[in-house]
């Protein structure tokens, strides 16, 4: 049996994940909780209650969580838990008594992806995930890019059409707007209002996107047309990226990647090629699908634990409590 190297954790807007694992990104052992909303001390509580069950000895502690995260552990905002300015990594610190690193969720995931899923090998590489909106990472000489503040990495909220869609953010034109499961829905619906339009989506009351996807793999053209669409402003959101930083690998994840990959990752090569400065010149990225699923954020947050403790500099000093 191999040996627990660290726990993590990845709490999301509903569920809390726990895993132990080991030295080569497995699972010894998971478990999961409902994430209590709007409460900072019963988060905390069941954050203990989870860990205390999986904790052999005192393992490092990594933590990925839906928000703004400082460099200190500290939660600024995160609005699908409904917590603001929370201490959390100080507070699990407190409560568990071992090392504890916290940071954005889809900056686990993508440091996970990395270390051990679809980007293993590649120093360079950026996750987008797509679902309710778009999250993700970047890793940049085998280390997590977290910035100044730590909330670098946020490819979601790159405004790829000035004045356009309208984000949740607040912003508009965010890529977000265009890429996300939420807003293939809206473009569906959207589109829909011309009656001209056929498409086997008109039966079905207000589309979102997981039926966009549906609609498309039953050969809906006009499905196709809009994963398609998202799939070009993807590729022109992952050539800025690329032209600002050059990974080698642009992996896309998240519940809405899959489903839509057939129609989406085409068009966002072909967007990506035809936007990256001096294609003819270079070899664009590849653009893959990610692999560890919902898995890719607790193994992540383990893994930048595990090595901020041992000083490996893959993540920030200062980081960790
Ligand atoms: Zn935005």
């Amino acid at each position: 049996m191999s040996e627990p190297l660290a726990i993590g954790v990845d709490i999301g807007g509903t569920k809390l994940r726990v895993a132990v694992v080991d030295t080569e990104g497995r699972i010894l052992e998971r478990r999961r909780a409902g994430t209590p909303a709007g409460d900072a001390e019963g988060l905390i509580a069941a954050l203990r209650t989870v860990i205390t069950e999986v904790g052999e000895g005192r393992l490092p502690v990594g933590v990925g969580i839906a928000g703004l995260v400082t460099a200190d552990g500290t939660v600024r905002y995160g609005p699908n838990i409904g917590v603001r300015d929370l201490p959390l990594a100080d507070a699990l610190h407190e409560v568990t008594g071992g090392r504890v690193v916290v940071v954005n969720d889809a900056s686990a995931a993508t440091f996970g992806e990395q270390r051990f899923g679809a980007g293993r090998g590649a120093s360079d590489l950026i996750l987008l995930t797509l679902g309710t909106g778009v999250g993700g990472g970047v890793v940049v000489g085998g280390r997590l890019l977290l910035g100044r503040g730590g909330f670098a990495g946020e490819v979601g909220h790159l405004i790829v059409a000035e004045g356009g869609r309208t984000c949740p953010c607040g912003n508009r034109g965010c890529l977000e707007a265009y890429a996300s499961g939420t807003a293939i829905g809206d473009m569906a619906r959207e589109r829909l209002v011309d009656l001209t339009v056929e498409s086997t989506l008109r039966e079905v009351r207000d589309p979102s996107g997981p039926q966009v996807s549906t609609a498309a793999a039953e050969g809906d053209a006009f499905a196709r047309s809009i994963l398609e669409e998202a799939g070009r402003w993807l590729g022109v959101g992952t050539a800025a990226l690329t032209n600002v930083l050059d990974p080698e690998l642009l992996l896309v994840g998240g519940g809405a990647s899959r489903a839509t990959a057939p129609w989406l990752l085409p068009a966002a090569r072909a967007s990506l090629q035809s936007h990256l400065v001096g294609s003819q010149w270079r070899e664009a990225p590849r653009i893959e699908l990610a692999t560890l699923g919902d898995d890719a954020g607790v193994i992540g947050a383990a893994l930048l634990a595990a090595e901020h403790v041992q000083g490996r500099g893959t993540v920030p000093t200062g980081l960790a409590t």
